[in-house]
């Protein structure tokens, strides 16, 4: 039987974005996180897609990054949240690389690794860039935006499936779905 995914955006979505964290320090989960995915996890993969450019940027150092993934999936593991895969583009947006988030192939290299059916699948994150990779990948879409918030421009609005307050109403959202 083919695997189902959640494919999750990491700052701003699953830890409180700190725009190019540098210090593992600034890890910290949105509140109702831990809630959210121990549950889900159960029925579908959890894989993580995040931009980083920070480091392609020169805002911070892969020393400092990789300390604040260290972190990350310490954390992950100390609330037992089992992260099937953790794929990060590093480049600065000029290098135009082909992974960086709106593109899709960090959620379709995952996809193929891990057997995802991709229609089963959801990518959720609190940029228009994780709603339109997720999108072109082929997966239904949750864009976590605060109420009232405006969606995108007209011509956005066809890559966001759901929008949700936060990860744990989304995850509701897709819980309530099934019915
Ligand atoms: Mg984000
Ligand atoms: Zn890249």
């Amino acid at each position: 039987m083919p695997n189902k995914a959640l494919f999750l955006d990491r700052d701003g979505t699953i830890i409180i974005d700190t725009d190019y964290p540098n210090d593992p320090k600034m890890v910290a989960f949105v509140p109702g996180t831990i809630e959210a995915l121990r549950e889900i996890q159960r029925e579908y993969k959890l894989i993580v897609v995040s931009n980083q450019s920070g480091v392609g940027r020169g805002l911070i150092t892969q020393e400092q990054f990789e300390a604040v993934h260290k972190q990350f999936v310490k954390m992950l593991e100390s609330v037992n949240i089992e992260m099937t895969g953790i794929y990060y583009c590093l480049h600065a947006p000029e290098e135009k690389c082909d992974c960086r988030k709106p593109s899709p192939k960090m959620i379709l290299d995952a996809a193929e690794k891990h057997h995802i059916e991709l229609s089963s699948s959801y990518m959720i994150g609190d940029k228009m860039s994780d709603v339109i990779a997720g999108k072109r990948a082929g997966c239904n879409t949750i864009l976590i935006t605060p109420e009232n918030h405006t969606i995108g421009t007209d011509s956005e609005k066809k890559y966001v499936g759901l929008t949700a307050s936060d990860l744990h109403q989304a995850v509701n959202q897709i819980i309530n779905l099934k019915g």
